[in-house]
């Protein structure tokens, strides 16, 4: 097939557009290179099938393809709070956008929904059907209620018009290829103990997130494509929680670094805890995630050893 992926340049995007192409596929890859880097994809430029895109979602585009993977937009809340309305028209426009192109080519269409939709979530672990606490004037909500509309806008081409959508909600994910000035806790905390620096930690760290390991989410995302029983939205992250403190310790203890574990000013609206239940990807896609943390950051603090300064 010939597959678009928007926000392929980025973190997620860049491991998916490999596994694309490692399956047979050919691969349009659409950014506008916000969040993205050349260096992140360069490696692809010779694969046969690949081909790049400088474009923004926000404006309308056309290709041909058979599969869309829609992943357009910062992810990590210091870059998607940087110009906040631009974040809400990417999701929403982007949505618009790349739904349009679906209907007119009879794409199957993925959306890269978020576990933010769930904001800071009431109950616990967050089922699919759980809808969520989120703060519509905050901080966050650029990015929470955005993501929110593209799900309604998904749902809507789905019974207006009959487009093939599969909504896929992401919880925490991290591995090879984050940005190391992306802010977001795994690559912070990486990146401050690899340079001896402290590690901050916001709050009191007793607040909890579950990581999954970049491979383990492509590999769901891939199944979720591949079957035609539901249409989601469907959960996808490692349901195994850890809090935030208990993270800085793993780090510390991994890369033997000498750091300090230091308190810094919680941001305004950071969810007290999130673990997906996956309840609904075990029986529908045979998938959960196989790459427990300590390997996964192993791999994770292996690439930013290596990995050239920004
Ligand atoms: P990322 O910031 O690394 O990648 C986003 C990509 O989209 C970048 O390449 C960026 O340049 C590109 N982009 C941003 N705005 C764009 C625009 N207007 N037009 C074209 N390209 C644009 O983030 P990521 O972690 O790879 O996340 C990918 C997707 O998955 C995002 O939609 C994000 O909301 C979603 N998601 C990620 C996580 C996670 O833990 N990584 C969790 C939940 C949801
Ligand atoms: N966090 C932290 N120190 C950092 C960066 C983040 O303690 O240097 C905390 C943050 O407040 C949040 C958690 O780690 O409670 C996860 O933050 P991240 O930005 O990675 O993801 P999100 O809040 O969007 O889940």
């Amino acid at each position: 097939m010939r597959i678009l992926v928007t926000g392929g340049a980025g973190f997620l995007g860049s491991h998916l557009c490999e596994r694309l192409l490692r399956d047979g596929h050919e691969v349009v890859c659409l950014d506008n290179f916000f969040t993205g880097r050349k260096a992140s994809i360069r490696h692809l430029y010779d694969a046969p099938g690949f081909e790049l895109l400088r474009h923004d979602v926000v404006d309308p585009f056309k290709c041909e393809v058979d599969q869309i993977y829609n992943l357009a937009c910062p992810a990590s809340p210091i870059h998607y709070q940087f110009n906040p309305i631009k974040t809400t028209k990417t999701s929403v426009m982007g949505a618009i956008n790349c739904l349009g192109l679906a209907k007119r080519v009879k794409a199957r269409i993925f959306q890269a929904s978020t576990s933010e939709v769930y904001g800071d979530p009431d109950v616990h672990p967050q089922p699919e059907s759980y809808r969520g606490l989120v703060n519509p004037i905050g901080p966050r909500a650029c990015y929470d209620e955005g993501k929110r509309c593209a799900e309604t806008l998904f749902f809507d081409y789905h019974r207006e018009n009959g487009v093939d959508i599969r909504v896929a909600r992401i919880f925490n994910t991290y591995g090879p290829r984050m940005l190391a000035n992306d802010g977001r806790v795994v690559s912070n905390f990486i990146v401050q103990a690899l340079a001896g620096e402290d590690l901050t930690i916001f709050g009191d760290g007793s607040q909890t997130r579950s990581f999954c390991y970049v491979d383990d989410l492509i590999e769901g995302f891939v199944r979720f494509m591949a079957q035609t029983e539901s249409v989601g939205p469907v959960n996808l992250g490692n349901p195994t929680e850890f809090t935030i403190r208990e993270l800085a310790e793993k780090v510390i203890g991994l890369t033997g670094s000498r750091s300090r574990i230091v308190s810094r000013p919680l941001p305004a609206d950071d969810p007290r805890q999130r673990q997906p239940d996956i309840t609904l990807a075990r029986s529908l896609l045979g998938w959960e995630p196989k790459v427990p943390l300590e390997t996964g950051l192993r791999r994770t603090i292996e690439f930013f050893r290596s990995a050239p300064a920004p």
